[in-house]
């Protein structure tokens, strides 16, 4: 029976595209702080080993007691391991190298693809009241990708717009294919986000066009544009809507939000 005392489950969201470089960390931070500037309590949860998204929020390497490792092996709880940033109603999970330690890898078959999905069941989460949680997936098909695709309600897919980046996207449908057929049936596309997009390039407009033709409404109309602003920002560790809050990342980030928001509702 449902618990009227109870928050609502949060919508979980993996940012996945097996390519490096193509947003996701930084789509995770931006999308992740303008959607808590928006009265949303989010959580990201890094899940690349590189822990580019721990770092980028100011949570140092020798700063991450307990990270995602601790949680998926089912050491910590999410109470325990997740952060408040600098950021009002926005935490992060952090992560550090020992994630691409082989020990999950080993768990037992059946087991393993589920550990972040029952790390995040809503008991466990509860008290963080959460709206959204954010899971910046590693650049690769992995396994823990594959735990990301079966702990989601639906995935973000950042796209570069650049030459055969439709090629790697329907890589990534095929292992959403696969996840919906084994695990996680409900799983669904919240949408593909242009990133690094240049008005000015004739590819650029040429990938646009070819993603709105074959994905239609998959497409946000949010794109993203190249700025230098939002690969500055994470040096200082600080999402771009606190470091230059007039860039155009900040405002191309704060229209996606709106538009998940708008989308969610
Ligand atoms: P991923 O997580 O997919 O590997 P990142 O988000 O880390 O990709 O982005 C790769 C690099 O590109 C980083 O240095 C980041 O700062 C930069 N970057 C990402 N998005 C933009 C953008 N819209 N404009 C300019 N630089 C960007
Ligand atoms: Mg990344």
């Amino acid at each position: 029976m449902s618990d009227p005392t109870r928050p609502p489950a949060p919508r979980i969201i993996a940012i996945a595209n097996q390519k490096g470089g193509v947003g996701k960390t930084t789509t995770a931070i931006n999308l992740g702080a303008a959607l808590a500037r928006s009265e949303q309590r989010v959580m990201i949860v890094d899940l690349d080993p590189q822990g580019n998204a721990s770092t980028g929020l100011g949570v140092d390497a020798d700063d991450r007691e307990i990270t995602i490792y601790d949680l998926l092996l089912g050491d910590a709880t999410p109470s325990e391991a997740a952060r408040q940033t600098e950021v009002d109603n926005l935490f992060i999970v952090p992560a550090t190298t020992d994630l691409s330690s082989a020990d999950i890898e080993l768990i037992s078959n059946e087991k393993r693809s589920f550990l972040l999905h029952d790390a995040l069941r809503q008991v466990a989460i509860d008290t963080l009241s959460l709206d959204y949680i954010l899971i910046d997936c590693p650049p690769s098909l992995n396994l823990l990708t594959i735990n990301a695709l079966v702990a989601a309600n639906s995935v973000l897919v950042p796209l570069q717009s650049e030459f055969f980046a439709l090629e790697g996207l329907s890589q990534l449908m095929l292992t959403v294919r696969e996840v919906r057929q084994s695990a996680n049936p409900n799983l669904r596309i919240e949408g593909v986000a242009l990133t690094m997009y240049d008005r000015r390039n004739n590819l650029a407009l040429q990938v646009e066009e070819d993603a709105r033709d074959n994905l239609g409404d998959l497409v946000f109309n949010t794109v993203i544009p190249r700025n230098v602003r939002l690969s500055e920002a994470p040096s200082f560790a600080m999402p771009v809507l606190d470091y230059d809050p007039s860039s155009r990342g900040a405002a191309a980030y704060k229209a996606l939000a709106a538009e998940l928001l708008e989308r969610d509702h």
